[in-house]
C-alpha cells in the first residue's frame, strides 16, 4: 500500500493481485468519518520502458484509431482459426447480394466472397425497402452515390461501407441494400438465412451507439462528428493514473440496441463482433474481448445456455431462457415477431428436430404448448394483428394465440416430464384438408444432446396457424387468489379453479397473462365467506405433466388445460394452467374436434 497526497485529501491505494486495477480510496480530511470514494484507476502503460506495468491506453478523445481494429481483425483470423471463423459448425451461407465498397454498386455474392456485415437499429430512419427495378439500377458502378440514393440510405450504412473499405475489406453486407422486398419466397428464404450469413460473415459491425440516422461518430476522415470520450487522467510519482469506468466495458447487453428484437439474432449469431458502445470501440471474438482504453484482454461473456443449445443439446429450458429474452424486446411492427427471429430458429432446427412453428419446437411441442408468462410484475402484451401487409411484406398478419410469440413479454417453457394426450395437426385449411401431423417426441427428459456437424441441415416446417387435436373439455369455476401478503403493486396473476360453483373444492390453478385480464377479475375481499367474483371458464385439455418421482400418483400429476374462448368454432387462446388429473377425471368432460388459432 502506498500514500500520497493530494490538496485537502488522503489518497490510499490497493494493489490487489486478482485483478489488474488499482482501488483507490479517496478521503477528505475535513470528513474524518467518511469511509471515502472508492474507484477504480488503471496505471497508464508508458511504451518504450521495458516492462512497463501499465495496463490503461490512452486514446484520442474525437477519433478511432482504424489502424488497431486492423491489428485486431488479423489477431484473431491468424491465431484464434476456426474457433473465431466458424464457431456454429453452420454450412456458411452465401448472401444473394452484396455492396462493393470500392465500385460502390451491389453485386452477386459467390461462395468465396469474403464480407463484413451490420448491425444496428433503424430508429426514426425510414427503412430502405430494395425492390427489383431499384436492383437492377444498383447494379451499375458509382450508383449507390447517386444523390437519391445516398438521401434515402442510412448514414450507419453509408459510415458502414467507409468503414469497411478503410479495414482493407471490399465488401458489405446491410439488410437495406442486400434484401430485396416484395418477393414472398425469395424473402422468406434470406430471412431464414439471416443468421446464418451473421455467423458466415468476416466480423460484424455493431453499431450499439445511435441509431440508423446518427451514423458511427469518430471515424476518422468518414464521420463528420467526432465522439466524445473523458478519460480522466491524475498524476502520480511521475506516473499517470487513469480513471476507468468499468461499465463502458459491459459490451454484450443494455441500451436501446439490446431492446430491439431484429438485433437479437444478429448479436447472437456473429461470431466476430467489432463494438461501437459507450463512445468506444470493442472486440469480441470467441476467444477474447478487446477495448481500445486498456492493455488487456478480457475473456468473452457467454450465455452458456445458448451455448449448450446451439452444440446441440435439446433443452427446453433453456429454449424458454432465450426466447425469453427476445420476447421482451420491441418491434416497430408486431408484425415482424416470427421474421425477426426465423434466422435464430432455423440454425436451432439442428438441434431441435423438425424446426420450430411459431417458435415452438415441433419435436417437444405437446409440453411447448404449455409455456406461461415468467413470474414478473409486468404482464404480456397481446401483440396485434396487422391487416395492412401487402403480398411480398415480411410479417404475418396474424400471430396465433398459441403461439408465445404472439404475446410479448418473459415466458417459460414446462420443465416437468411432459406426455401426450391426443395427437396434433397443423394446417392453414380450417377445412383440414392439408393437415400435417406435428411429429413430436412428447417426453422432453428422454431427448439426449446429438453433437452438431457442419453438415447438418436445416428443417423448417411450414408456418401453419391452426392446431387441430381430438381433446377433452370442461367449464371450471374460477376465481382470483392473490396472497393476502400481497401488496397492492404486488402481482400474482393466479386464477384459482373450483369444481362446479364457488363452493366446490379447488382443484388447479390458471396463470394469467396480461394486465386487462387481471383487471377483469376483481379481487376476492378476504373477508368475504366465498368467492362472489369468480366465474366460469372454458378449458382444454392439451397434455399430462408428471413431476418428477410421482409416477401412479394421480392427485400430483397435472393435465395442462390452455383456458379459451371461442370464435367462429375456433379456439383462442387466453391463459394456461392446470387440473389435478385425479379431479379432472371426475369432470363432466365433453369430447371436442379442437382448432386452436
Ligand atoms: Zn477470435
Amino acid at each position: 500500500m502506498t500514500k500520497d497526497s493530494l490538496t485537502n485529501a488522503s489518497v490510499l491505494f490497493e494493489k490487489k493481485s486478482q485483478t489488474p486495477f488499482v482501488s483507490f480510496r479517496l478521503r477528505h480530511f475535513d470528513d474524518l468519518t467518511h469511509d471515502g470514494h472508492h474507484l477504480p484507476l488503471l496505471l497508464e502503460k508508458k511504451h518504450g520502458i521495458h516492462d512497463h506495468p501499465g495496463l490503461a491506453r490512452k486514446v484520442d478523445p474525437q477519433w478511432f484509431d482504424v489502424g488497431r481494429i486492423r491489428s485486431w481483425i488479423k489477431t484473431c483470423v491468424t491465431t484464434h482459426g476456426e474457433t473465431c471463423a466458424n464457431p456454429l459448425k453452420i454450412t456458411p451461407a452465401t448472401p444473394e447480394l452484396l455492396i462493393d465498397v470500392e465500385r460502390r454498386c451491389i453485386v452477386s455474392a459467390n461462395n468465396q466472397t469474403r464480407f463484413v456485415a451490420l448491425s444496428y437499429r433503424f430508429g426514426d430512419s425510414v427503412p430502405f425497402c430494395l425492390d427489383e427495378r431499384q436492383l437492377q439500377e444498383l447494379r451499375e458502378d458509382s450508383a449507390i452515390d447517386r444523390p437519391d440514393v445516398l438521401e434515402k440510405l442510412p448514414l450507419t450504412v453509408k459510415h458502414a461501407m467507409s468503414l469497411t473499405a478503410a479495414l482493407g475489406e471490399r465488401h458489405l453486407w446491410a439488410d437495406a441494400l442486400c434484401i430485396v422486398h416484395g418477393r414472398p419466397v425469395g424473402t422468406a428464404e434470406q430471412l431464414g438465412q439471416m443468421s446464418a450469413i451473421y455467423a458466415t460473415a468476416l466480423l460484424t459491425v455493431v453499431a450499439d451507439d445511435g441509431d440508423g440516422l446518427t451514423g458511427l461518430r469518430g471515424l476518422p476522415e468518414i464521420s463528420a462528428e467526432p465522439r466524445h470520450i473523458m478519460q480522466e487522467h491524475i498524476p502520480f510519482n511521475g506516473e499517470r493514473l487513469v480513471l476507468w469506468d468499468r461499465i463502458t466495458h459491459h459490451v454484450t447487453s443494455k441500451g436501446a440496441y439490446h431492446q430491439r428484437c431484429w438485433t437479437f439474432q444478429e448479436f447472437t449469431m456473429s461470431a466476430r463482433k467489432l463494438i461501437f458502445k459507450h463512445g468506444r470501440v470493442h472486440w469480441v471474438c470467441q476467444r477474447c474481448q478487446w477495448h481500445e482504453d486498456v492493455e488487456f484482454e478480457k475473456e468473452p461473456e457467454f450465455d452458456l445456455h445458448l451455448k449448450a443449445m446451439l452444440s446441440g443439446n435439446p433443452n427446453i429450458e433453456a429454449l424458454g431462457l432465450s426466447l425469453s429474452r427476445y420476447n421482451q424486446r420491441n418491434l416497430t411492427y408486431d408484425r415482424d415477431a416470427l421474421p425477426a427471429i426465423s434466422g435464430f430458429l432455423t440454425v436451432l432446427s439442428r438441434t431441435f428436430a423438425g424446426g420450430f412453428i411459431f417458435g415452438l419446437p415441433e419435436m417437444m411441442f405437446d409440453g411447448a404448448l404449455g409455456w406461461g408468462p415468467a413470474f414478473t410484475r409486468k404482464g404480456l402484451t397481446r401483440r396485434t394483428s396487422a391487416s395492412d401487409l401487402t403480398p411480398g411484406d415480411l410479417g404475418v398478419t396474424d400471430l396465433p394465440s398459441w403461439s408465445w410469440m404472439a404475446w410479448k413479454g418473459p415466458l417459460v417453457f414446462p420443465s416437468d416430464e411432459v406426455h401426450p394426450i391426443t395427437e396434433w395437426y397443423t394446417g392453414n385449411d380450417l377445412r383440414g384438408r392439408t393437415q400435417r401431423r406435428i411429429d413430436s417426441v412428447s417426453n422432453n427428459t428422454t431427448v439426449s444432446p446429438a453433437p452438431i456437424a457442419a453438415s447438418t441441415s436445416f428443417t423448417m416446417p411450414p408456418q401453419t396457424r391452426y392446431l387441430f387435436a381430438k381433446t377433452q373439455k370442461a367449464s371450471l369455476w374460477a376465481y382470483r387468489s392473490d396472497p393476502p401478503e400481497a401488496k397492492s403493486t404486488a402481482r400474482d396473476p393466479i386464477l384459482k379453479l373450483r369444481t362446479g360453483s364457488a363452493r366446490g373444492a379447488e382443484i388447479g390453478e390458471l396463470h394469467l397473462q396480461t394486465d386487462d385480464q387481471l383487471r377483469s377479475w376483481p379481487k376476492t375481499p378476504s373477508d368475504a365467506k366465498d368467492d362472489g367474483t369468480g366465474r366460469n371458464v372454458e378449458l382444454v385439455a392439451v397434455s399430462r405433466i408428471v413431476p418428477p418421482g410421482t409416477e401412479g400418483d394421480l392427485r400430483e400429476i397435472r393435465i395442462t388445460v390452455l383456458w379459451v374462448h371461442w370464435e367462429d368454432g375456433i379456439a383462442y387462446r387466453q391463459a394456461c394452467g392446470f387440473v389435478r388429473e385425479d379431479a379432472w377425471r371426475l369432470l363432466d368432460l365433453a369430447d371436442v374436434d379442437l382448432v386452436l388459432g
